[in-house]
């Protein structure tokens, strides 16, 4: 049963607990943090490198139509022109002259009144544009300005020929990226959620006019499915958001929103973008971006469907769905039973999926030993200091699924303990059947 009281609480707890068991942290902590930028300690990084792996599995790996690209984060400045972020990518800002609070007036509920003290005293609106400048080269002037990207889908869209080609795709078909976007947020916030350096995961999938509202509703579907199917979100943690207000050249656009404990925010868009990028990089390239259908030989400018996700905001959601605390029983008598935090991750993107214990520094050998043989298989970790009650607390916290312990009979009955986090129960099970054991348990097969 969870003891957690209220939606502030939630965050704070998971923010304690992610430092405390270094999934993510400040970056630069000794300078004082860096605002806007986290770091991902060990535990944080098996789990983010899982969900990528994960959603890579999901987006190209299983599908025929959908390939990869890997482009660069500082590409031709021109990019940016052509796709509108420079002229036009910002965001309306005001401040409250009373506690200096900044505010996005569109995320106002009431854009004449600070919603951090109540003062009316605010400046006018004011556009800032996010993008992050750097020089490439060696001379430091406005003709050597370059730009971080600040989404990964424009290098797919100016790539998009030499891949069909390099491929031999016809349309439609997808290419999709993950990495690094960089965005001059003015009021980063809520942890990782809105964060200046993230990591994005999208694919961009072209197909004819005709066609994209049928794809629309496909990638709408199918993404949802991942979330509850893949990653474990309960259906009330989901909601779809239809935006009202579409860009000119869209024909649909809908985000899929997760219940953080501030409340429901964006986790993903799945955005018709039209045949808007190609035209623009057509536009400012003057290369012929269109697609010759060899089937009936016309050639038209490709409409694209987009499915956006920040890795960083799953990653927030997954803490946010899989943290709990509940009453675990103290086997002395008289004593208070122990509050025990626990992430219940499902099982396949858990950072650790199974911790290798020896009940006993004699047994540290037969552990590790076991910890070699199966770390080829699954995210392990051998786990030899404190009690074992400790031990299964720290595992807990981190979300490990199962534990493993090697005692006394081990060696001479070949089978060691496994200790299940969500229901806490043990059970024997021979060291022959471990792999199908497991493979069962986390895989599903
Ligand atoms: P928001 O309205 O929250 O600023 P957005 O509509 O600008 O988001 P997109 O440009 O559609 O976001 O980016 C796609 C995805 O990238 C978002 O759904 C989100 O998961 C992620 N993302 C965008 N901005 C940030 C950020 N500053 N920090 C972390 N993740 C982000």
């Amino acid at each position: 049963m969870a003891i957690v009281n209220s939606e502030n609480d939630l965050m704070e707890k998971i923010v304690t607990l992610c430092k405390r068991r270094g999934i993510i942290f400040q970056s630069s902590e000794i300078y004082g943090g860096y605002n806007g930028f986290w770091d991902y300690g060990p535990y944080g990084v098996a789990l983010k490198k899982a969900v990528e792996q994960l959603w890579w599995n999901e987006m190209v790996e299983t599908r025929e139509n959908v390939v990869g690209l890997d482009s660069t984060i500082i590409c031709h400045p021109k990019t940016w022109k052509a796709s509108g972020h420079i002229d036009r990518f910002g965001d309306i800002m005001c401040d409250c002259k009373t506690c200096k609070t900044r505010h996005r007036v569109d995320q106002m509920e009431d854009p004449t009144t600070c919603s951090n003290c109540g003062s009316k005293d605010l400046t006018p609106p004011r556009e800032f544009n996010l993008m992050m400048k750097t020089y490439v080269g060696p001379v430091f002037d406005e003709d050597h300005i370059a730009y971080l990207r600040a989404e990964t889908c424009q290098p797919i869209f100016t790539d998009f020929h030499l891949v069909r080609i390099a491929t031999r795709k016809q349309l439609p078909f997808g290419i999709a990226q993950i990495g690094k976007s960089f965005r001059n947020e003015i009021t980063p916030r809520n942890f990782t959620f809105r964060s200046r350096e993230f990591t994005q995961m999208e694919m961009e999938f072209f197909c004819s006019d005709e066609q994209s509202m049928d794809w629309f509703y496909f990638w709408r579907e199918q993404r949802m499915k991942y979330y509850t199917e893949k990653l474990g979100f309960r259906e009330d943690e989901l909601q779809y958001h239809d935006h009202d207000k579409l860009a000119h050249y869209a024909k649909a656009a809908v985000d899929i929103e997760f219940k953080f404990p501030f409340g429901f925010g964006e986790l993903e868009g799945i955005h018709h973008r039209g045949t808007w990028d190609l035209s623009r990089h057509q536009e400012y390239s003057q290369q012929n971006m269109e697609y010759l259908d060899q089937q009936t030989n016309q050639k038209y400018m490709p409409t694209c469907v987009e499915t956006s996700v920040g890795l960083d905001r799953t990653i927030l959601a997954l803490l946010t769905h899989a943290y709990d605390e509940d009453k675990a029983p103290t086997k002395k008598e008289g004593m208070e039973d122990d509050v025990r935090i626990v992430l219940h991750f499902v099982p396949r993107i858990a950072p650790v999926q199974v911790a290798v214990m020896p009940l006993s520094k004699k047994l540290n050998e037969a552990a590790e030993k076991l910890q070699k043989d199966i770390c080829r298989f699954y995210r392990t970790e051998l786990d030899t200091t404190g009690n074992i009650g400790k031990r299964y607390r720290r595992q807990d916290e981190i979300g490990t699924p199962f534990c493993l312990t090697c005692d006394f009979e081990t060696e001479s009955d070949n089978s060691v303990t496994v200790r299940d986090r969500d229901t806490m129960a043990k059970e024997r099970v021979n060291i022959s059947q471990l792999r199908q054991y497991l493979d069962d348990k986390i895989y599903g097969c």
